[in-house]
């Protein structure tokens, strides 16, 4: 068996296990050693009933005493039962598990495990594991591994899937010599997937993680400086002229540009005509109108008779920017075509013969438009929205595209990172950088309160919806879960139904849905028939509602201050005041700290920067990574000093040849990051 090897290679994987798998990532076997635990649970010592503490996580030996209650609340179905001990009884409870009625035997006895929460008035062990002491007594004491699940897929056949890779297959060789990683400080690649996934203590896990951030960020920039290399012999196959049509357009625009969007489509008219092909990052803080840039770039390669495409990296934001773009062509003989997987067949037929005819001037979709068999006659320039990177896969597959020929290429980033950073993730690119916000938008204001102050944050919502504005709620999780007491999407859309009464329309939004139903639900959101959008993260990039003009963020504490800034961008975007509220759920003055930052300033650079100070390595497990910027597993914020590490280790064994050293991306399980 080779780590290059499909999942399905493993005995007892077959095509329904792999579509599991596949679901979360994960198709090699490459890919699963990959597939890191997002945290560690450790299984405490058991305990008696009288002494289960709400908030806790707890293992009690109860027998199960009376029979089992099932209610229905609003589609979910809740099963009740009361168990005890010796010293006293407890509730326990179940969501959307019926077939547990059949098992739960009054007179039974069991190990559970599980949180502990007061459920109106009553101690109670929600959404708890049920074990044989025997089982139990083995995992005690434990670390143990908790993955990124889907449904039907447990922890238990993901840590038996790689325990097979790590006893069967055959590790090349360690590119790092023992010196090498004696000086560095990392482990043997081999041990460190090993330990990883099978860690003594939290120490252990660390440290084998350290070596794989390694590996990735050194992947990552040798690819970056492989990319260097070639851009730089890469001739103009697309030379431009400016066009009137341009300044026709700006002067169409209800605004006039910042000086940063001048600066910025000055740099582009210079790419577009000078003897390379353009490969340009545009950097700037959400909000700062990088659409329009882009839409005058495309407008210059229609004029002079060529295709453009906008790439973003979800449906809904294609979506989105085909309604803003086409709104701001109005009377310009101009012709914008979308293609997205959610079209009907016969859409995107219609689609895809007007972009191979050429007949599209401006084509707009997700990255399919450069991975998928859509022909374009005459593709000139690729833009990519909210993204950082374009790889040298990627690269190739454009250029196959354009009969072998590269198209200008600008990809638009609202990541802020510092200046150091940039220049290592981003050094085959030019940079501008869009430091300017719009005049006329009022700064945001912001707080940061606890859960008290709830019944105002709804208050103050209702008011401004009656002012016709709309609003954002922001919650971690998609549902109920067993392993956290954080908000989720789906009973805190309920709760708000009720707080806010029945002429507040709420919706709710969240990474599980359909691609269908997401765009329905951010279409109507948009176009203002919705109030209220209770979402996850999903809402982070890109999407622009300049009419919402609150974002109540609940357990504000769980995300990174990159992120939450990305969030908040989503407010502010309009001539109204803007509020954020970040609902502060921890009790730890630490993180209260954090949250004062955001308080504090809404310029992205800033936070960015007091981000990098504030994370420690004791934050790395469990905490979900910068927006948009996300390798598998290393963290270039939390991260920072090992990037720097992979850099100059980068520098001192340089690329031997155009095509790479000898040391070979897919060998290593790093193809992905091309
Ligand atoms: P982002 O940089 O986050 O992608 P957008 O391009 O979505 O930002 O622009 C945000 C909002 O600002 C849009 O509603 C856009 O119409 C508006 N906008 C862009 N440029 C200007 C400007 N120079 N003056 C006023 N509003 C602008
Ligand atoms: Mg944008």
């Amino acid at each position: 068996m080779e780590l290059s090897d499909d999942i399905t290679s493993l005995k007892g994987i077959g095509d329904k296990t792999a579509a599991l798998f596949k679901r979360v990532g994960v198709c090699s076997l490459w890919e699963l050693l990959n597939h890191i635990p997002a945290d560690y649970q450790t299984y405490p010592g058991l305990i008696k009933a009288k002494d289960i503490e709400p908030k806790e996580t707890c293992a009690v030996k109860l027998t199960i005493k009376g029979t089992v209650n099932t209610l229905r609340v609003r589609g979910l179905s809740i099963l009740n039962v009361t168990a005890g001990d010796e010293t006293g009884t407890v509730m326990l409870s179940w969501y959307n598990m019926p077939y547990l009625k059949k098992v739960l035997k009054p007179g039974m006895t069991k190990i559970f495990f599980g949180k502990a929460e007061i459920r109106r008035d009553n101690l109670n062990l929600v959404q708890c594991r049920m074990m044989d002491p025997g089982e139990y007594e083995e995992l005690e004491g434990q670390l143990s591994p908790v993955y990124h699940l889907t449904k039907g897929l447990t922890g238990k056949s993901v840590q038996k899937a790689v325990r097979t890779v790590m006893k069967d297959c055959v590790f090349p060789e360690d590119f790092l010599s023992e010196e090498e990683r004696r000086s560095l400080d990392l482990p043997k690649l081999s041990d460190s997937f090993e330990k990883i996934h099978f860690p003594k203590d939290r120490q252990e896990a660390l440290y084998a993680r350290k070596r794989l951030v390694f590996n990735e960020f050194y992947f990552f920039i040798r690819n970056v400086r492989r990319l260097k290399n070639n851009a730089k012999k890469t001739e103009n196959s697309f030379p431009m002229m400016e066009s009137a049509l341009c300044t026709r357009f700006m002067e169409s625009l209800p605004y006039e540009l910042t000086g940063a969007q001048k600066r910025t489509y000055a740099d582009i008219i210079k790419d577009l005509a000078s003897k390379h092909a353009m490969n340009r990052l545009i950097q700037g803080d959400v909000g700062s109108g990088k659409t329009v840039v882009a839409l005058l770039a495309m407008l210059d390669a229609a004029a002079n008779g060529f295709q453009a495409a906008l790439m973003a990296p979800t449906e809904v934001l294609a979506v989105q920017h085909m309604k803003n773009i086409t709104g701001m062509l109005k009377g310009f003989d101009i012709n914008c075509v979308l293609l997205t997987g959610g079209m009907t067949e016969k859409e995107k037929r219609t689609a895809r013969k007007s972009i191979a005819e050429g007949g599209a001037q401006i084509v707009i979709g997700t990255h399919a438009l450069i991975t998928d068999l859509v022909e374009f006659k005459s593709l000139a320039l690729a833009i990519t929205d909210e993204q950082h990177r374009f790889g040298v896969g990627q690269r190739k597959a454009l250029s196959d595209k354009c009969g072998g020929k590269m198209p200008h290429v600008l990809v638009m980033s609202a990541t802020p990172i510092p200046r150091t950073l940039a220049i290592i993730l981003y050094g085959d690119l030019d940079i501008s950088v869009m430091d300017e916000l719009p005049k006329s938008r009022l700064p945001i204001k912001n707080c940061v309160v606890d859960r008290r102050y709830r019944p105002k944050a709804y208050s103050f919502i209702r008011d401004e919806v009656k002012k016709g504005h709309q609003a954002y709620v922001i919650c971690p999780l998609v549902e109920e879960s067993e392993s956290s007491d954080c908000e989720n999407v789906e009973d805190y859309t309920c709760l708000l139904r009720e707080k806010l009464g029945d002429d507040i329309r709420v919706a709710m939004l969240h990474g599980r849905m359909r691609p269908k139903e997401k765009d329905a639900v951010m279409r109507d959101f948009s176009e203002g028939n919705t109030d209220v959008l209770v979402s996850t993260t999903v809402v982070e990039v890109g999407v622009d509602v300049p009419n919402a003009t609150v974002m109540l963020i609940e357990d504000a504490h769980m995300f990174g201050l990159s992120q939450l800034h990305q969030l908040r961008g989503r407010i502010g975007r309009g001539k109204d005041q803007s509020f954020c509220i970040f609902m502060d759920n921890s009790k730890s003055r630490e993180k209260n700290e954090r949250l004062q930052i955001m308080n504090s300033t809404n310029d992205g650079f800033r936070v960015a920067s007091e981000d990098l100070k504030l994370r420690g390595p004791g934050d790395i497990f469990g905490f979900r990574q910068s927006g948009e910027l996300s390798f598998r597993i290393g963290d270039i914020f939390t991260d920072a000093k090992l990037l720097q590490q992979a850099s100059d280790y980068a520098d001192s064994h340089p690329l031997s040849s155009e095509d790479g050293d000898g040391i070979d991306d897919e060998k290593y399980g790093m193809a992905y990051l091309l």
